[in-house]
């Protein structure tokens, strides 16, 4: 049976799936599973593709950490100038543990603590994304108290709908996500007036999994046009940041051209004097990484027929979550006819399914790969039903390299302990 589709990286040689050159048989045998597995060249080029789309308008790319924040695929992408968007303390560490630079990092989010706003402030974080008029007063009082001046943008919400899954929909006004935008302009006039605050930029993120190039250009017209009226009442900005957001195939979907997109964004920025950040992060990982799972069981009855895997909603959610689509392929094709199956783990719940109704000809013991697990896999698990966290494992070219070792159980339960 053929591939219905192969991300970048992964190609199928004499019946075996391989990342690179790597046979995924080979990293099952070295790692065990169930194992996330990235492509090094994969993320280079989703990285590459962004760099060239957009040459003209030379942005700062800023990739969303919180889609995978793996410490060596950070160091990657630090390596390649990328930069980074973060919602958390947490992520900052994990950047500047990457060795990523704190002056390309943007901080994102609408909870900030004030322990957060002094880590970001003293590391030296090139802008904050405010949410609200609230976040905006406290962040001038953390900065004046350390007598320094926070770079700030308002993260407006211009009130587009991205046609994405409600949960991933974060433009909307009802979104609990940024500042109205008929409230934007008076705030900027307050964020002018504080002082603890360096008003540097505006930015929207209007959701994830955006496939329409319509809503971005909706967005950005918004949020330019507000620029435009700042600029004349006397408070410019440095920067326009369109957030993430760009889709990927994952079943059938037809994703952006991305240089269809710098070229709609560059016919609007045109003479703005604004200079442009992205933060894309589904679209950097999503498609370079999968997870290596064995099938346990066939379970196979009169009502229902599922291939029960050794991986699980603990380790990859957004089917459980979005009810969202990962390709699922066996790692080694057999002759033998396809059935039907429901691709399910070992948690107790109904609702730990991988992959519904899925055509797949496979036996006990066999290899599969979930397909574009690479955003919002590894970075969503957890250790429900105290199942340990999957080893991660980077391939490049030639190499493997374990880059996350898989949990032990007793690092489960090592911050408790059972009465004296
Ligand atoms: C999640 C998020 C992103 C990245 O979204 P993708 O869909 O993965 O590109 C970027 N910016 C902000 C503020 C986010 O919350």
């Amino acid at each position: 049976m053929p591939d219905h589709f192969l991300p970048d990286g992964l190609t199928r040689t004499d019946g075996t799936l391989h990342i690179e050159s790597i046979p995924l048989t080979q990293v099952a045998q070295e790692y065990g599973t169930p194992c996330y597995v990235y492509s090094a060249a994969a993320i280079r080029n989703a990285y590459r593709e962004f760099v060239e789309a957009f040459a003209a308008l030379d942005p700062l790319i800023c990739y969303a950490v919180k889609a995978n924040g793996n410490l060596s695929i950070l160091h990657l992408l630090s390596q390649q100038g990328s930069g980074f968007d973060i919602v958390s303390g947490g992520e900052l560490s994990r950047v500047l543990a990457a060795g990523g630079s704190a002056d390309k990092v943007v901080f994102s989010g609408v909870g900030k603590s004030a322990a957060e706003m002094a880590q970001a402030l003293q590391a030296g974080v090139h802008c904050f994304n405010v949410e609200s008029a609230a976040e905006l007063r406290r962040l001038s009082q953390v900065a004046s108290h350390l007598g320094l001046r926070a770079p700030v943008s308002l993260r407006v919400n211009p009130d587009v709908d991205p046609g994405t899954h409600p949960y991933i929909a974060t433009g909307l006004k009802e979104s609990k996500f940024g500042v109205a935008y008929a409230d934007a302009f008076a705030l900027y006039e307050e964020a002018a007036r504080l002082p603890g605050l360096d008003v540097a930029g505006i930015d929207c993120h209007i959701g994830s999994q955006i496939t329409d190039l319509a809503p971005f250009v909706a967005a950005l017209e918004k949020i330019l046009d507000l620029a435009n009226r700042l600029r004349n009442a006397g408070i410019p900005l440095r920067h326009l940041d369109l957030g993430g957001g760009v889709g990927i195939r994952y079943r059938d979907e037809t994703p952006i051209v991305l240089a269809d997109y710098a070229r709609a964004i560059a016919e609007r920025l045109q003479g703005s004097g604004l200079r442009l950040l992205l933060e894309p992060g589904r679209r950097i990982i999503g498609n370079a990484g999968l997870l290596l799972t064995r099938v346990e069981y066939l379970k196979l009855s009169s009502d229902h027929r599922f291939a029960i895997v050794d991986a699980a909603m603990n380790d990859l959610i957004r089917p459980s979550l979005y009810e969202a689509w990962h390709e699922i392929v066996p790692v080694s094709e057999r002759a033998s006819p396809a059935a039907l199956l429901d691709v399910v783990g070992p948690v107790c719940e109904t609702g730990d399914i991988l992959g519904r109704a899925r055509s797949l000809a496979v036996a006990e013991g066999d290899l599969l790969a979930i397909l574009s697990a690479g955003a919002y896999g590894a970075s969503m698990g957890s250790n429900y039903n105290a199942r340990p966290r999957p080893a991660e494992i980077l391939v490049d070219g030639q190499s493997t390299r374990l880059i996350r070792r898989r949990e032990a159980v007793e690092e489960l339960y090592r911050n408790e302990w059972p009465p004296a």
